[in-house]
């Protein structure tokens, strides 16, 4: 069957990502906080080896890419993985899974970041799911200074610094261009992070033009002009 670029593009939204040969899709598993149990991962396996070529990835997001599905099975796919509670997702103009460390059990953690993951997946990325945004938005959640999570390249980022208190970093970027983030003035406690958060996601929204990143509104408007609004 052949797809138009339209379709394409409507499926990419929806984490079925058309391959270079323009046939085959590789499937974005959301993996939250880059934890996946036995069950799951021998879901993935499975639904590797039945509609795939019996392997998967992992993106640089943590998340699973199952590749060479054909278009006749994304549903089936779906389903099956749905019965161990996983989803295909984590793509389109909208805010994505947050990307987070191991701070929960590093020896550096400041804080349970997959606990906090869990609070923003649900909060922002599952909360806000069906919110157009003029582009992706991605959280980048660091348990220390060491940042293993890139937190300057994030839209926002939360950096353990103290026990339980965050610095926060906004308007960084990755991609073809790099843009490097700046800190808001502080520390914050996880809740109050968690807030900031969403402001910043209503700020992008109600600010940015249309394709724009939200390092590129915060370039254009200013930092100090966007961290008063934070
Ligand atoms: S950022 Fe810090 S807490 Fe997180 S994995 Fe790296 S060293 Fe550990």
């Amino acid at each position: 069957m052949e797809l138009s670029i339209e379709q394409k593009k409507t499926l990419k939204g929806q984490g079925y990502i058309c391959s270079k040969d323009g046939i085959h899709f590789s499937c974005r598993v959301v993996i939250p906080a880059g934890r996946m149990n036995a069950q799951e991962t021998r879901k993935i396996v499975e639904v590797s080896e039945k509609y795939g070529r019996g392997y998967f990835t992992l993106t640089q997001r943590l998340n699973v890419q199952i590749p060479w599905v054909q278009y006749q099975d994304l549903e089936n796919v779906t389903r099956e993985l749905k019965e161990v509670g996983l989803s295909i997702g984590g793509t389109g103009m909208r805010v994505r899974p947050a990307h987070t460390c191991k701070g929960n059990i590093c020896a550096m953690g400041l804080f349970d970041t997959e606990d906090v993951t869990g609070k923003i997946d649900e909060r922002f990325y599952k909360g806000f799911y069906d919110v157009k945004l003029p582009n992706k938005f991605r959280i980048e959640v660091s348990g220390c200074g060491n940042g293993c999570t890139k937190p300057l390249l994030g839209c926002i980022s939360l950096q353990g610094r103290k026990p339980d208190q965050v610095a926060i970093v906004i308007g960084g970027m990755s991609g073809k261009n790099q843009v490097i983030g700046k800190e808001l003035p502080g520390l914050y406690s996880i809740s109050e992070a968690l807030d900031i958060i969403e402001k910043a996601i209503s700020y992008y929204r109600e600010n940015g033009i249309q394709g724009e990143r939200f390092a590129q509104t915060v370039e254009r408007i200013g930092f100090e002009t966007v961290s008063n609004n934070m």
